[in-house]
């Protein structure tokens, strides 16, 4: 990639730390995803493993060392964390200038004033897969389903706003939205990040829709492995109908991980 290049033709290579609080396996699979594939493309990316018992000052402390170490231009803390740690707090104790996944208050505050430094990874490789396969965002009709602050709420901002790609009409649905499908059935773009496996079948979509499925759900089941990956929506119900679907896994997946290097390259480009 040109602009990893043109970085290292000045000594500098993209780093990213990665904090892991315990040993959540899901969380323990993503990281070393995020790590190979930097690695992959000539950046360097490190994770850091601390134990579950961590405090709330320590974890804090270990973030405040790394905002000084100019090896890493991005910091990334995996969530989940544990429960008995304030998640935002620690967030937002990273420098925001290194705030690769684009959760600190600040760059949400950026954003959602329409001049974004760093974009949240996931809605951002969202906004880059409707760009890339020409899909209208300007003047449609876009259902957001999940208001989380990683993904839902950043989505309908991205969306909303007069960006390049942008402009939709923006409806945000959540789980005390009654009735789902009245919702679903009206949009043009559905994006659908919620957590709950196959909640959105084919009785709630509509010819037109472009349908991007976020989720990323791990359900038991009697292979070998015991368990298989699915989003929130039943792609083989919805495959048929709909205008456009983003599988599951691959689709979104691998453009959060891409829209982290990208931030994080920006993030070395924009210290030198
Ligand atoms: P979250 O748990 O923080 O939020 C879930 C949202 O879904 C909430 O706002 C809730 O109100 C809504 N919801 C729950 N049940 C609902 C229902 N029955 N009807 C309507 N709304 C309902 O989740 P999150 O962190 O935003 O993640 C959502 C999903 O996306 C998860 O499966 C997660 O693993 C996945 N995810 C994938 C990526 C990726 O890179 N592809 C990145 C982040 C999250």
């Amino acid at each position: 990639m040109q602009r990893i290049h043109k970085l290292s033709d000045k000594g500098v290579t993209p780093g990213l730390a990665v904090v892991l609080v315990g040993d959540d396996p899901a969380s323990s699979i993503y990281v070393k995803n995020k790590e190979k594939f930097f690695l992959k493309n000539g950046c360097y990316s490190q994770t850091f493993r601390l134990k579950s018992s961590i405090s709330q000052e320590e974890l804090v402390g270990f973030v405040e060392k790394l905002n000084v170490d100019d090896k890493f231009h991005g910091i990334l803390v995996q969530l989940p964390l544990p429960k008995h740690i304030d998640s935002q707090s620690v967030i937002d104790h990273i420098n925001p200038l290194k705030d690769v996944d684009g959760f600190h208050a600040e760059n949400l505050g950026k954003l959602f004033l329409g001049y974004p430094r760093f974009v949240p990874c996931t809605p951002y490789g969202i906004m880059e897969l409707l760009d890339y396969y020409n899909i209208e965002t300007s003047g449609k009709h876009a259902v957001i389903v999940g208001r989380s602050n990683i993904v839902g709420k950043p989505m309908a901002l991205l969306l909303s706003q007069a960006f390049k790609k942008g402009n939709a009409t923006v409806t945000i649905c959540h789980s005390r939205t009654k009735p789902l499908k009245d919702y679903t059935l009206k949009a043009d773009i559905l994006i659908a990040a919620t957590g709950v496996p196959n909640l959105i079948s084919a009785d709630m979509v509509n010819e037109n829709t472009n349908i991007i499925d976020v989720g990323i759900n791990r359900v038991e089941d009697d292979s070998e492995k015991g368990y298989h990956i699915c989003g929130d929506v039943d792609f083989k119900d919805c495959l048929d109908k709909v205008k456009s679907i983003t599988p599951v896994p691959g689709g979104v997946g691998p453009m959060t991980i891409m829209m982290l290097l990208m931030n994080t390259i920006k993030s070395a480009e924009d210290a030198y």
